[in-house]
C-alpha cells in the first residue's frame, strides 16, 4: 500500500443530516445497548474540544512590539521588515488564519460518550495497524476531536450542522456527539452500532489520505475534471470510505464477538437513512442523482456489505468498479 502525504485542506463533509436546533446528547442510555464495545482498548488520540468555541488569537504585536522588533532588528543589522515579517508568521500559525478553540465552559469529563468514542477509535487503530502492516507498509493514526456546537480545523471553522467529517489537512475526524442524537431522532438510525460506523467511515476517509486517494481524488478536481455526479470520484469515495467501515466492522467482529444479532442491520438502515438520496428527498422531496456525493443508500449498504463479508481492504476498489 503506497502512503502519500496529503496536505490539501478539503473538509470531507459526510453527512449533512438537518440544521435542526442542536439537541444535547446525552449516552446515560449507553449501558442498557447490546455491542459490548468496553472490550476494545481505548485510543489516546482524543482531542476533547466539548465547551470550547473558535476565537480569534489576539493579533499583532501591538506598538511597543513593533518598535521593540526594529529597534533589535536593526542593532542585529537585519532588515527590519523582514524581522517584522517572520514575527507575524510565527504568530499567524498554520492553520485556520489564527482562530484557536478556547474553553467557554467546564472541562468535560472522560464520560461514557468519551469512553465509547476512544474505545472504536482504538479498535479502528489496531485493526488498520494490521491490514497495513500485512501489506508492508505503516498506518499513521489520526485524532478524533470532539467538540461541541464549533469547532476550528484545518479546514475551516465548522459547525454542527455539517455532521462528522474528515479534515485530511489535519488528518483529524471532527465528531459533534450531538449528531449520534439526531441519528436516532430524525433519520431513523442508531444505536452503538450505527454510531461506530459513522467514526469507521470517517476513518476510511483517513485511510484514502494515508493511500494518497483523497489527493487523486483533488488533483482530478484541480485539473477540472468533474468530481461529482452519480458515478464520479466523490462518489466512488464515499462508498469505499463505506466498504472500509465494513473492512472494520469484519476485524471487529472476529476480535470480540461484540455485535449481536441485529447490530448489522442497524448500521445499514443507518446508511441508508443517510444516502444521498433519502437526504435529498427529505430536504426537496425530489431526488438529484447529479448532485449525489455519497451515493444512494442501496449502494451504501451493497459497499458495507462487500467489506464486510470479505474483511478485505483490496475488495473496497470502487474506483474501478464499473456498477456501483
Ligand atoms: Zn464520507
Amino acid at each position: 500500500m503506497e502512503i502519500a502525504i496529503d496536505d490539501a485542506s478539503r473538509r470531507e463533509i459526510c453527512r449533512n443530516p438537518s440544521t435542526a436546533p442542536r439537541m444535547q446528547a446525552t449516552h446515560d442510555d449507553r449501558l442498557d445497548q447490546p455491542m459490548k464495545w468496553r472490550s476494545a482498548r481505548q485510543s489516546s488520540n482524543i482531542e476533547d474540544r466539548r465547551g470550547m468555541r473558535p476565537v480569534r488569537k489576539a493579533g499583532g504585536l501591538g506598538l511597543g512590539g513593533i518598535i521593540v522588533v526594529v529597534v533589535i532588528g536593526l542593532l542585529l543589522g537585519k532588515n527590519p521588515l523582514e524581522m517584522l515579517g517572520l514575527v507575524a508568521q510565527m504568530q499567524g500559525g498554520s492553520s485556520g488564519g489564527g482562530t484557536v478553540d478556547q474553553p467557554v465552559g467546564p472541562a468535560p469529563g472522560n464520560d461514557e460518550a468519551r469512553q465509547f468514542v476512544a474505545s472504536i477509535l482504538g479498535e479502528s487503530e489496531d485493526i488498520w495497524r494490521q491490514i497495513f502492516s500485512a501489506s508492508g507498509s505503516q498506518y499513521q493514526d489520526a485524532a478524533l476531536v470532539m467538540f461541541s456546537g464549533q469547532v476550528q480545523s484545518a479546514c475551516g471553522t465548522a459547525d454542527a450542522a455539517v455532521g462528522p467529517f474528515y479534515c485530511p489537512g489535519d488528518r483529524k475526524v471532527y465528531l459533534d456527539t450531538s449528531f449520534f442524537e439526531q441519528m436516532r431522532t430524525r433519520l431513523g438510525g442508531g444505536g452503538d452500532f450505527a454510531e461506530a460506523y459513522v467514526i469507521a467511515h470517517e476513518i476510511g476517509h483517513h485511510v484514502q489520505t494515508l493511500t494518497g486517494t483523497t489527493r487523486q481524488v483533488q488533483e482530478a478536481r484541480r485539473r477540472g475534471q468533474s468530481v461529482e455526479g452519480a458515478d464520479g470520484p466523490l462518489v466512488r469515495q464515499e462508498l469505499q470510505a463505506d466498504c472500509f467501515a465494513g473492512v472494520w466492522a469484519y476485524h471487529a467482529q472476529q476480535r470480540h464477538r461484540w455485535l449481536e444479532a441485529g447490530d448489522i442491520e442497524e448500521a445499514l438502515s443507518t446508511a441508508s437513512a443517510i444516502g444521498d438520496d433519502r437526504l435529498q428527498r427529505q430536504a426537496r422531496g425530489t431526488v438529484v442523482p447529479d448532485s449525489f456525493t455519497h451515493g444512494s443508500s442501496a449502494q451504501r449498504v451493497r459497499w458495507f456489505k462487500r467489506g464486510f463479508e470479505s474483511g478485505q481492504a483490496g475488495q473496497c476498489d470502487t474506483f474501478s468498479a464499473r456498477d456501483l
